[in-house]
C-alpha cells in the first residue's frame, strides 16, 4: 500500500506554451504557493485544457520543468469549457461573490456546463485518486466537486480552498443555485478561506439555506464532519525579496529614476476589473489634488491596469469610463511639464514591476472587494528598507486584516483616500521603516509554502475516524 497521495485541482493548469512551443513555468501566487510544496513530497496537478497538443506536452515534459509534479490534463471541449468558465465562472460566481449584483447574468445554459465541466473534472479525479488521497480543490470553479467525489468514494480526504471572497448572506441568496451549490460543497472534509469574515458569511449561509448549525470551527452533516478554517494565503517572500534586489531590478530601478520624473510616486497595479475599484482610485487622487494644492506638481499617481475579459461588454464600458476619468484629471490639473496621471493598459514584465514597485514612494489599492491582494504582499516585500514606500491599502481587501501597520482606507470615501495620501507623503522615514518592518515581519515569517503545508496538515487530521472524539 503506498501511502496517500496529494492531488490539486485548478481550473487551469500551472504551465503555459511559449512561442518556441516550449513549457512554461506559470506565475502568479497559487502556482509558486503549490509548487513550493512539491520540493518534499510527489504530488498530482490537475486542471482543464482544451488543446490536445498543449496537454501532451504538459503531460511529458512537466516533471522537468518541477521535479516530483505529475500533471493530468483533462480535456474538455472548447465551447463546454467557454460556456461553465465565461458565462458561469465568470459571469455569475466571480460577480455576486464580489458583490456586484447587478453584473450577474444566470443562464440555465450556463449552469448547465458547469454542472458538465464538474462532471468531467470528477470522472477524471475518480479514476487517479485511491483511497486517502488529499485532493485539494482550488476555488469556486468546482463546487460541485465535493459531493460528485463522495457519493462514489467517500474515503477520498476533500479539502475546498475558495480564494475570493464569500460574500454576505444577503448577497449570496440571490443565487438561483444557491442549494446546489452549498449542498455539494459542505460534503467537504475542510473549507478554508482567506478570512474570519469570509467563513462567517458561509456558516450563515449554510444555515439559512441547509439549516446546518456549526460551532468552533466545525458542523456535523449526518455521519459527516466539515471542518471550517482561515488559511491567509501569502507569497514565495523570500524568493520575491532576492529577485527585487538582482542587479537587473536594480539596473532597471535607476533607469526608472532617470525617466520618470516625479518627486512622489504612486503606484497601482490592478487588472482591469471592477472589483479593484479603479474608478474609486482616480475620484480619489483628484480629491486630493483638490483638497491639497500644494501636492499638484509633485505628486504622480501611475496605474499599471492589466486586460481582462477584454471582450466582455461591461469590461469595455469600465475601461471607457477609466479613459474618461483620467483624461479629465490630467486636463484639469497637469501642466506643460506635468502630467498628474499616467495609465498602462498593458502587462508588465517581472522585472519592471519589481522595479517600479522600488521606484514608487507610495502603492495606492482601492480593492471594493479583494480576496486577499497578492500586489500588496509583492509590493512590501519587494521594498528597500533603507528608504521604504508606504501601503496604502482598502479595508475590503483580505490583506488589510493582516496588515495592521499599512495605511487602511475605505476607498468609498474619496477623503480618506486623499488624507491618507497626504499622510503618506508627510510622514517622517523613520516612521515608514517601522510600519514596512511591520509588513515585513509577518511576510516573511509566513510565506507561501507555509499556507500550503498548513492547509494540507489540517485536511490530513480532518479524515473520518481520525477527527478526536468520533
Ligand atoms: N501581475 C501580472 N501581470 C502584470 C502585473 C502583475 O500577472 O503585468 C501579477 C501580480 O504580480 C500578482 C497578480 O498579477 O501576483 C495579481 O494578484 P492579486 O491577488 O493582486 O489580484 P487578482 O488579479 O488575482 O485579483
Amino acid at each position: 500500500n503506498s501511502s496517500p497521495k496529494h492531488i490539486f485541482i485548478s481550473n487551469r493548469l500551472p504551465f503555459s506554451v511559449d512561442e518556441n512551443k516550449e513549457l512554461k513555468r506559470g506565475s502568479g501566487g497559487l502556482v509558486s504557493a503549490l509548487l513550493g510544496v512539491s520540493l518534499d513530497e510527489p504530488f498530482t496537478w490537475m486542471g482543464f485544457e482544451t488543446s490536445e497538443f498543449q496537454a501532451d506536452l504538459f503531460k511529458k515534459d512537466a516533471s522537468s520543468v518541477q521535479k516530483n509534479l505529475l500533471i493530468e490534463p483533462v480535456l474538455i471541449d472548447k465551447k463546454l469549457y467557454d460556456c461553465y468558465y465565461d458565462e458561469f465562472c465568470n459571469d455569475v460566481l466571480w460577480p455576486l461573490f464580489h458583490y456586484e449584483s447587478q453584473q450577474t447574468f444566470f443562464k440555465q445554459e450556463a449552469w448547465d456546463a458547469y454542472v458538465l465541466a464538474n462532471k468531467l473534472m470528477a470522472n477524471a479525479i475518480l479514476k487517479t485518486a485511491k483511497d486517502n488521497d488529499n485532493i485539494w480543490i482550488h476555488d469556486f470553479h468546482f463546487f460541485l466537486l465535493p459531493k460528485m467525489l463522495k457519493d462514489i468514494n467517500p474515503r477520498l480526504k476533500i479539502g475546498v480552498f475558495l480564494h475570493t471572497p464569500f460574500p454576505s448572506a444577503e448577497i449570496f441568496r440571490q443565487l438561483p443555485v444557491r442549494e446546489e451549490l452549498l449542498g455539494s460543497v459542505i460534503l467537504a472534509d475542510l473549507i478554508g478561506f482567506h478570512e474570519h469574515s469570509y467563513l462567517r458569511h458561509f456558516t450563515v449561509s449554510m444555515k439559512a439555506h441547509l439549516g446546518i448549525d456549526s460551532s468552533f470551527f466545525k458542523a456535523r452533516i449526518g455521519n459527516h464532519i466539515l471542518h471550517l478554517g482561515v488559511y491567509p494565503i501569502s507569497i514565495d517572500s523570500i524568493g520575491l525579496k532576492a529577485k527585487a534586489e538582482s542587479p537587473k531590478v536594480v539596473a532597471q530601478t535607476k533607469e526608472y529614476y532617470n525617466t520618470i520624473n516625479s518627486e512622489y510616486l504612486i503606484l497601482g497595479v490592478d487588472r482591469l476589473d471592477y472589483s479593484k475599484g479603479l474608478k474609486l482610485k482616480l475620484k480619489g487622487f483628484k480629491r486630493l489634488l483638490r483638497k491639497y494644492p500644494e501636492l499638484i506638481g509633485r505628486v504622480n499617481l501611475l496605474q499599471v491596469a492589466i486586460p481582462t475579459r477584454i471582450k466582455v461588454p461591461s469590461y469595455i464600458h469600465l475601461k471607457n469610463e477609466i479613459d474618461k476619468l483620467v483624461g479629465e484629471i490630467n486636463g484639469e490639473f497637469g501642466r506643460p511639464d506635468y502630467n498628474p496621471v499616467s495609465y498602462i493598459y498593458n502587462s508588465v514584465s517581472e522585472v519592471e514591476l519589481l522595479a517600479l514597485y522600488r521606484r514608487s514612494q507610495a502603492m495606492l489599492i482601492t480593492s471594493k472587494r479583494d480576496g486577499m491582494n497578492l500586489v500588496s504582499m509583492e509590493y512590501c516585500i519587494s521594498q528597500n528598507m533603507e528608504n521604504p514606500g508606504s501601503l496604502i491599502l482598502s479595508e475590503f481587501a483580505g490583506a488589510a486584516s493582516l496588515f495592521g501597520s499599512a495605511l487602511i482606507i475605505n476607498p468609498w470615501n474619496e477623503d480618506s483616500i486623499a488624507d491618507n495620501i497626504y499622510q503618506s507623503f508627510i510622514m517622517e522615514k523613520e516612521e515608514k521603516i517601522q510600519r514596512m518592518e511591520g509588513i515585513q515581519n509577518i511576510l516573511t515569517k509566513y510565506s507561501a509554502s507555509m499556507w500550503a503545508r498548513n492547509f494540507l496538515k489540517d485536511l490530513e487530521g480532518t479524515h473520518e475516524g481520525v477527527v478526536k472524539g468520533q
